[in-house]
């Protein structure tokens, strides 16, 4: 932990010698976008995808030159190497920049720009066995969960509320019944044989584990519909099944919506399949021998 390196504005320093004004505007207003890169052998994985949908984050926010002269996609690798962390994440957070305190877009302010990369163990392997369990809650979040915001006040609330019942993560429900996501992770069904999952559209955050599991699944000839389903629909089809999906967990099968069992309390065929699957893509994008190659 010692020797985590941040990179701020051009600088790289120790993590804990990171200093950003009190008037920073994503401190004051939470006026910022950020990203999460699981690091595997070293590498970012899927740096790329993930560098993209930061810029797509960026540009929705009215900042699509914000990285210009920041070169992350050499920063990010030697922040891992540097500090030398083989497995755990990347952060990755840019906010408009320091502004006495105003709701108005300032002009001519420099972005705040940083990034660290932290060691952890990046499997948990005990909870992907049991599976998960989800605490669902209704979702009062904004209307643009399509950009990675810093703003995380209500996931920041759902998740304590979700652990308070004992659950694993909470589950956002829409008012019209519809499942949308996890607190941080996408959520995917198996609904009579298909693979179902919400449309990227700006109820949820089109996540980088989602779209490689969609191809991954289309390439297995599994049927895939982009396509919300509700509760009542999931708890009413035995064997059903569900798991969640993101950069840090993975496919983490699901056993329990509050006190409804789903997939018989285990993970089932078509999750251990795309599970399987997952690791192996996930494997070689880190330069790593697939399991079981
Ligand atoms: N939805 C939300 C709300 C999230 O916070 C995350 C985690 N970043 C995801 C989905 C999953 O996205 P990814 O697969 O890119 O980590």
């Amino acid at each position: 932990m010692g020797d985590e390196l941040l990179y701020l504005n051009g600088r790289v320093m120790p993590l804990a010698k990171g200093r950003v004004p009190v008037e920073d505007r994503g401190f004051q207003l939470g006026d910022g976008v950020y990203e999460v890169v699981k690091v595997m052998n070293g590498r970012g994985v899927w740096l790329e995808d993930h560098l993209d949908r930061l810029h797509a984050s960026l540009g929705a926010i009215g900042m699509p030159q914000a990285l210009q002269g920041h070169h992350l996609e050499e920063v990010l690798p030697s922040l891992v190497e540097e500090g030398k962390v083989v497995s755990g994440f990347l952060y990755v957070q840019v906010t408009r920049g320091v502004h006495p305190r105003d709701f108005a877009l300032p002009e001519r302010v420099e972005p705040t720009v940083l990034a660290y990369a932290r060691s952890m163990p990046v499997d948990a392997p005990d909870l992907i066995e049991a599976g998960a369990v989800l605490h669902p809650v209704e979702d009062v979040r904004w209307g643009r969960c399509d950009i990675k915001s810093i703003g995380l006040l209500a996931a920041v609330m759902a998740k304590d509320e979700a652990m308070r019942a004992g659950a694993d993560e909470a589950l956002f429900v829409g008012s019209d019944g519809l499942v949308r996501e996890g607190g941080s992770a996408n959520v995917f069904a198996v609904l009579g044989g298909v693979l179902r999952t919400h449309p990227a559209d700006r109820h949820i955050l089109n996540g980088i584990t989602r779209q490689h599991l969609i191809e991954l699944a289309v390439g297995a000839g599994i049927e895939v519909r982009e396509k919300a389903f509700t509760l009542t629909e999931l708890l009413s089809e035995d064997g059903a099944e569900m798991f969640l999906a993101s950069t840090l967990r993975d496919v983490l099968p699901v056993v329990r919506v509050g006190n409804r069992t789903v997939s018989y309390g285990q993970a089932g065929a078509v999750t251990l399949e795309l599970a399987q699957r997952f690791r192996r893509l996930q494997a070689v994008a880190a330069g790593l021998q697939p399991p079981g190659a």
